[in-house]
């Protein structure tokens, strides 16, 4: 599943490839992106920039169009020099975009939409999306009155999959920022105190910085069920939560 360190990441190899670039034949060789012969409208079109909002990319063209793309689970894009060799087989792009110089590829995921700047601002999802923990302009402060526009009701790790409250947090990182933190994802926000709930958002954002700068860094709960706690020893935990029964990984001893 592609989180917000994945999709900022595609966003700068894009903006590399296409940014002030014409697009000189925009493809589907895969029937399934759904875009049939809108995929023309980007024919010709300037990119004029690249946008990662959350775990939605942004390519924003001239003439008012924009390209809607969420990876989903396992969506991904590649970029290419032009006439260099592909790592996935052709018939499995979704979307070809190609300019003079290079080609821009998106493999699978189940979002790739067309629209004008104006639907955007009304798009049911996108409008609606909480701040990106990846803004530049983002900080512990902001993600903490975020989440406490939710229920006091409900738990943290649910809490911090919720697209509307903190934009650009995923399965991964919902797990391993709570136990960076030390604290227990099945607590609820309005048993949790600024403070305890600063350290969260802080843990989340650093840990995702990590992983835009640095591609990667281990995981100590995440797919970890059973393995002992890095910092306690005590066995690693795994149980569905929250209405989309997500998978929160934990140690129940030194998560607090
Ligand atoms: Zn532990």
């Amino acid at each position: 599943m592609a989180e917000g360190d994945t999709i900022h990441r595609a966003a700068g190899r894009l903006r590399e490839a296409l940014e002030g670039r014409y697009v000189r034949a925009a493809e589907t060789p895969n029937p399934r992106s759904g875009l049939g012969s809108r995929v023309e409208a980007m024919n010709g079109r300037r990119v004029e920039s690249v946008e990662a909002r959350g775990k939605n990319l942004l390519l924003h063209f001239d003439e008012d169009l924009v390209l809607h793309s969420h990876l989903g689970m396992n969506g991904s894009w590649h970029v290419y020099p032009l006439r260099g060799r592909w790592r996935k087989p052709r018939g499995a792009a979704w979307l070809v975009l190609s300019t003079k110089s290079s080609q821009a590829v998106q493999f699978g995921g189940p979002t790739l939409s067309l629209m004008r700047e104006s639907e955007l601002a009304r798009h049911p999802r996108l409008a609606r999306l909480g701040p990106d923990i990846l803004d530049p302009g983002f900080d512990a402060t902001a993600g903490v009155e975020a989440l406490r526009r939710a229920e006091p009701g409900r738990q943290l790790g649910d809490a911090l999959l919720d697209q509307r409250l903190i934009s650009g947090v995923g399965n991964i990182f919902k797990s391993e920022g709570c136990f960076a933190a030390g604290i227990d994802p099945w607590r609820t926000l309005g048993d949790i105190g600024d403070d305890e709930l600063t350290r969260v958002v802080a843990e989340t954002e650093a840990l995702m910085r990590a992983g835009l700068e640095a591609r990667r860094s281990d995981r100590q709960v995440y797919k970890r069920a059973k393995l002992p706690c890095p910092r306690c020893g005590a066995p690693l935990r795994a149980r569905r939560q929250g209405d989309d029964a997500r998978t929160t990984f934990w140690c129940g001893r030194c998560q607090r």
